[in-house]
């Protein structure tokens, strides 16, 4: 461990995730977003899987910038339905992105279906030092029958995680994190920073 600060780009525009996952890495970890090295590049996303996109996020940086950097994918992966909507979570229903619709297709495409299992999975692709680490992030449940609670975005309000009784929609945001996929990674991440 070093009291030295480090710099890390998080391959996002996202300011706010980006203060997120700051608040939960060591103190000498320094979070920098894409904005703060003047990047506005769309960056490829295009693998067939979601350590493929996060690597290939991490990787159009580090090339780019040569500086240590982390990129992450999150998909929802129904049981029922091969894995879908996986890699595709964001426009299951259309290049709109609209989590109503994204919503309302997995329902009817399950109508018929018994088995209702699902799960929520972060990959974050870390380089550090020229190597490439991949931290991983699951949490199981099921999807509901109907749409449940007002909290959080996207697949939340049909998402209830195993023993819990709740849809993440219905949760705080710090209950959320404490069980999600993407606290799960970023907690992975956070002990390996630790050690370096
Ligand atoms: P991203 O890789 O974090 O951009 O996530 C891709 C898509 O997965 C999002 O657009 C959402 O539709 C869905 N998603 C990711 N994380 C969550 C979550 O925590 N709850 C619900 N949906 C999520």
């Amino acid at each position: 461990m070093t009291s030295q600060k480090h710099e890390i780009v998080f391959a996002t525009q996202n300011k706010n995730k980006a203060y997120e996952i700051q608040g939960l890495l060591p103190n000498h970890i320094v979070v920098k977003t894409l904005s703060d090295i003047g990047c506005e590049d769309d960056i490829p996303e295009d693998q067939p899987d979601l350590a493929g996109n996060a690597l290939q996020k991490a990787r159009y940086i580090y090339d780019k910038y040569n500086v240590d950097c982390f990129a992450d994918d999150t998909g929802l992966e129904i049981s029922a339905l091969n894995g879908e909507p996986g890699v595709y979570s964001a426009r299951y229903a259309g290049p709109e992105k609209d989590s109503e619709k994204n919503m309302d297709l997995v329902l009817k495409k399950l109508e018929n279906f018994s088995d209702r299992k699902a799960q929520f999975r972060t990959l974050i692709a870390l380089i550090f030092e020229g190597r490439e680490y991949l931290f991983e992030g699951k949490v199981v449940g099921d999807i509901r029958m109907e749409k449940s609670g007002q909290e959080g975005f996207g697949y939340d309000p049909i998402f209830e995680p195993e023993n819990y009784g709740k849809t993440f929609a219905e949760m705080t945001k710090e209950e959320k994190n404490e069980r999600s996929h993407r606290g799960r990674a970023i907690e992975k991440l956070a002990i390996f920073l630790k050690e370096r």
